[in-house]
């Protein structure tokens, strides 16, 4: 039988989010390590490198030592092509609620081409609006509806469960059916996006409440295939020219 690839494993990067208990950060390095992941991000984390994370990580050490500590959520989601938030129920956002399960298949077949990351929030206040808005979908645990927020690394601990379980189920996958963009070029499309809506007088450019956040979830629902971003940038181009024109001649 064919034998799962490591190297799906190695491309699903699990990044924590602001966190402000170190002994978290080694209980998470340590659950990444017994189920076989390895790439460790770490976004702004209140207290690193510190002994109680070298406590609770036991014999996953190295996974502290090798940790990539980010200034920015960008910075960690940095060329991948899928990043999917891990969050409680929230009803203020519009989009597909993956189970843990459905979240490991989405995460394997996508990590066939390039790397793919979960997003986990801070222990008090969860992932804000604007980490959430840079993440492609949610995953929910679905816990006691009254007591449903579990410990972070035990959040961890449970997904990267679900992904070695499909990942041994799996010894191949289907190859993605799109050649998804990467995020950083989703990015620079919704830069482009917000400057031209503001040229256009759609948006005020000084506040543009949370209509891009909007327009961000409805692109985030369908992926964007890297030809369609060049396609959507280059109809920007065109209406900011036009813009640029029709101003011109009324001079
Ligand atoms: N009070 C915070 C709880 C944060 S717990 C909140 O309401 O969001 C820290 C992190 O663990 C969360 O940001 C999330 O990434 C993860 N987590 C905890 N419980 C979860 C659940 N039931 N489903 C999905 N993620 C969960």
């Amino acid at each position: 039988m064919t034998q799962p690839d490591p190297k799906l494993l190695s491309n699903i990067r699990i990044v924590l989010a602001r966190t402000s208990h170190p002994g978290n950060i080694g209980a998470a390095a340590r659950a990444l390590k017994t189920m076989g992941l390895s790439q460790l991000y770490l976004v702004q984390p209140y207290l690193f490198p510190n002994s109680q994370a070298e406590a609770m990580a036991a014999s996953a050490g190295d996974l502290l030592a090798q940790a990539h500590v980010c200034n920015t959520l960008d910075e960690a989601l940095a060329g991948t092509t899928l990043a999917l938030g891990v969050s409680a129920r929230r009803r203020d956002i519009v989009t597909e609620v993956l189970t843990p399960p459905e979240s490991a298949v989405r995460l394997l077949t996508e990590a066939q081409v390039g790397p793919v990351a979960l997003v986990f929030g801070n222990e008090t206040s969860g992932l804000s609006n604007e980490e959430l808005s840079l993440c492609q979908g949610l995953v929910t645990i679905a816990a006691n509806p009254e007591y449903s927020s579990l410990n972070l690394a035990a959040a961890v601990q449970v997904l990267s469960y679900e992904i070695r379980q499909n990942w041994l189920q799996h010894p191949s996958w289907p190859t993605p059916e799109i050649d998804a963009a990467k995020l950083d070029d989703v990015e620079r499309f919704y830069a482009h996006l917000e400057t031209t809506l503001a040229e256009l007088e759609f948006l005020n450019q000084g506040s543009p409440g949370k209509l891009m956040l909007k327009l961000r979830w409805l692109f985030a629902r369908t992926r964007l295939a890297q030809e369609e971003v060049n396609i959507l940038r280059g109809i920007l181009t065109a209406a900011q020219t036009a813009k640029r024109l029709a101003a011109k001649t009324r001079n």
